[in-house]
């Protein structure tokens, strides 16, 4: 599933025009969908009378959420599992999992791939609609370590799920949280009222590491269609088990997690506290 980089990638993407044309400033002049499933809020055919001239404003993210400020109101997508989004002229190959398409002024199209068509795209007068019960941006500045702490010792769970809570912390999913994890030598089992501050400083610092690691390597190319980036040559754990680890030379392990496949180092990361 794409996560925050990945995200993050594809909004600058957008933003800027991939080189080509960018997407602000754009009108919409139809909507085009062989899955109509796809949209989520409105009805389908409220969506289209709502989509319809619309002007694009600029294009964002919020956890793992594209934005897309309009004249009026908001288009919002999530790529759920395999979603990519991208702009190409009319005349372009469509790519067999393009079920959804926004139909631009100047002829180009803004195509939705999603091989497994769980994706959703909303518009809606007032985004928080959308956005409700979503954690801090783990980048951005308000997001400290103190804070990071008062948000762990005020729960009593295990770090791995409780970080993939989008309601705990937005944007993280199982290869930012498994990277992050064991940049900061903690067990993903770990409670989180139990950790000290150090560890907690750890844990603030790796986190926000391992998302721009991701973003300068636009993203992570695996398990789904998105093809832009490369940050899986430099996993540290995730989908590692069997090599060795980096820091310590133990062997990378595989384990269950709230039903999640969680990587981890059993020499780094040790699930008893000294
Ligand atoms: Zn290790």
């Amino acid at each position: 599933m794409p996560e925050l980089p990945e995200v993050e990638t594809i909004a600058r993407r957008l933003h800027s025009g991939q080189g080509a044309i960018p997407l602000p400033g754009r009108r919409i002049v139809q909507f085009s969908t062989s899955w109509p499933r796809h949209v989520e809020l409105p009805s389908i055919s409220t969506f289209r009378r709502r989509i319809k001239n619309r002007v694009i404003q600029s294009v964002g993210r919020r956890a793992k959420y594209l934005l897309f400020p309009l004249d009026l109101g908001a288009l919002i997508i999530h790529l759920r599992m395999s979603g990519d989004l991208y702009l190409r002229p009319p005349d372009a190959e469509k790519d067999p999992y393009v079920h959804s398409a926004f139909h631009l002024d100047n002829g180009w199209q803004l195509r939705f791939s999603d091989a497994r068509k769980f994706g959703r795209i909303y518009w809606t007068r007032d985004p928080q609609e959308v956005l409700e019960n979503l954690g801090p941006e783990p980048l951005e500045d308000n997001f400290t370590a103190e804070v990071l702490q008062d948000h762990l010792h005020a729960r009593r769970r295990q770090l791995k799920p409780l970080l993939l809570d989008q309601s705990f912390l937005a944007g993280m999913g199982n290869i930012y949280v498994d990277e992050s994890l064991h940049r900061a030598r903690l067990h993903p089992l770990r409670r989180s009222d139990t950790l000290k501050k150090p560890e907690i400083e750890r844990l603030w610092e790796s986190i926000r590491t391992s998302l721009r690691e991701g973003i300068r390597h636009n993203g992570a190319s695996i398990d789904w269609v998105y093809g832009g980036g490369d940050y899986q040559n430099h996993f540290r754990v995730y989908k590692q088990d069997g090599q060795p680890c980096d820091f310590c030379g133990a062997s990378i392990e595989r384990t269950v997690v709230g039903q999640r496949g969680t990587y981890f180092c059993p020499g780094c990361q040790q699930e008893n506290i000294a």
